[in-house]
């Protein structure tokens, strides 16, 4: 590729490998001296368009080509010329069908501007190069006739699939989708909102706690998923189901205390409230709203029955009395109380109390004689031997005795038919 016409010294016919992959042969040397000595080169990319790059364009000195720097269209700060860049709009033209009228008269590189005639439109405009070529800006009026097309292919199109989705014979009457301006992960636009003739009115809207509009995407509304609560199961909110609970707790007069952890749905996640007895619980959403209540006043309510058994009267019972203690500190109070299998009367009893038990003494009879001195000691009606003597402001069960009478209780136990048992 050396040219005979130029001068030519041992540089000439070296080839060097440009920043984007292109290769530069050195042809020749225009015969001048230090600064003014540019070597005439050819790129494998540029030198092919000769349009562009005519035959001997491409000059450069010895140091920037050592350097690794190309004198074309390869070097992203190449300077085009007023010739090369028209080259360049005329093509852009060719393919748009665009007519160039001028360039503007003041000059500013790339950022001149030129104008344009487009005959479609017979619209004329002004654009700055860059922009043009850079950044393939046309015809503004073109561009708005083809967002009017598109949006209406769109409308078209979203009428289509709302159809298919009413198809699926799922949404009730009175269900309304839109396309949600809304993107997804991927960056497309298949988010819908949906409104529900029920769940978009009901109370959770009501009160603040609900938009009212669910979000789906085009696939789950394909196959007819209801977004939306008709659905059983669907997530809620932390506020929705604080209005569950509050609106719950209203209608047994407790207190909402607050969250426990964190909420993580509608079903697991624990709360704590306090009933109207002052009893703290702290219980799971569902159960909660499934009807469970109090523990303690259910346990209570429990043994409000006088725990009598006609038809067991024979069998074997027991009675017991219990030393409840906070940790390791003996309460001012104790209980006295029968059942048929007194251990697993106890566990129920230390989850309720929340205290520690011992078992202080244990008698065994039939059920018949146990509930007639359980009745005698501390019976329902104020006709009991103890009922004088109850703690006051205890209320995880009804049949305490303060401390001071236990060697009278016992004494009347020992008195009675009953036998000790040893525990
Ligand atoms: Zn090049
Ligand atoms: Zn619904
Ligand atoms: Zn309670």
């Amino acid at each position: 590729m050396m040219d005979k016409c130029l001068e030519q010294d041992d540089f000439c016919g070296s080839t060097l490998k440009g920043k984007s992959g292109n290769i530069i042969s050195i042809l020749g040397h225009n015969s001048l001296t230090g600064n003014k000595k540019k070597y005439v080169v050819h790129c494998s990319v540029c030198s092919i368009d000769e349009e562009l790059f005519p035959k001997g364009s491409l000059k450069c000195n010895k140091y920037k080509l050592l350097s690794g720097c190309s004198p074309c269209g390869c070097n992203g700060k190449y300077k085009w010329s007023i010739v090369q860049r028209e080259v360049l709009i005329r093509r852009r033209c060719d393919k748009t069908g665009y007519i160039f009228i001028a360039f503007e008269r003041k000059q500013k590189g790339a950022f001149t501007k030129i104008k344009l005639y487009n005959p479609v439109t017979r619209n004329s405009w002004a654009v700055t190069i860059n922009n043009f070529l850079n950044h393939g800006r046309g015809d503004p009026v073109q561009g708005e006739i083809d967002r009017h097309i598109s949006h209406s292919l769109t409308v078209r199109d979203d009428e289509a699939r709302v159809s298919i989705f009413k198809g699926t014979g799922k949404f009730p009457e009175g269900s309304t989708f839109t396309r949600s301006s809304l993107k997804d992960k991927r960056g497309e636009s298949c988010i819908w909102e949906y409104t529900c003739p029920t769940c978009s009115e009901d109370k959770y809207v009501k009160a603040g706690v609900c938009t009212g509009v669910f979000l789906s995407t085009n696939n789950a509304l394909k196959l007819g998923k209801l977004p939306c609560r008709c659905t059983i199961g669907k997530g809620y909110t932390k506020p929705q189901r604080g209005f569950d609970i509050l609106e719950k707790l209203k209608e047994c007069s407790g207190l909402f205390r607050g969250w426990i952890g964190k909420y993580t749905n509608g079903k697991d996640s624990k709360f704590k409230w306090c009933c109207k007895e002052g009893h703290d619980n702290i219980t799971k959403v569902a159960p909660f709203l499934g009807g469970t209540r109090c523990r303690v006043c259910s346990y209570l309510a429990k043994s409000c029955g006088n725990g009598h058994y006609e038809d067991r009267e024979e069998e074997e019972d027991y009675l017991y009395i219990v030393l409840p203690r906070d940790g390791v500190v003996p309460l001012d109070y104790f209980k006295v109380g029968r059942s048929f299998s007194p251990n697993k009367r106890l566990y129920g009893l230390k989850s309720v109390a929340k205290l520690d038990f011992e078992i202080h003494k244990l008698y065994k009879g039939t059920h018949k004689q146990v509930y007639a001195v359980e009745q005698e000691l501390i019976g329902k009606g104020n006709n009991s031997l103890f009922d004088q003597h109850r703690p006051i402001d205890v209320v995880w069960s009804s049949e305490l005795i303060n401390i001071d009478c236990l060697v009278r209780v016992i004494k009347y136990i020992d008195e009675s038919e009953l036998k000790e048992e040893d525990n």
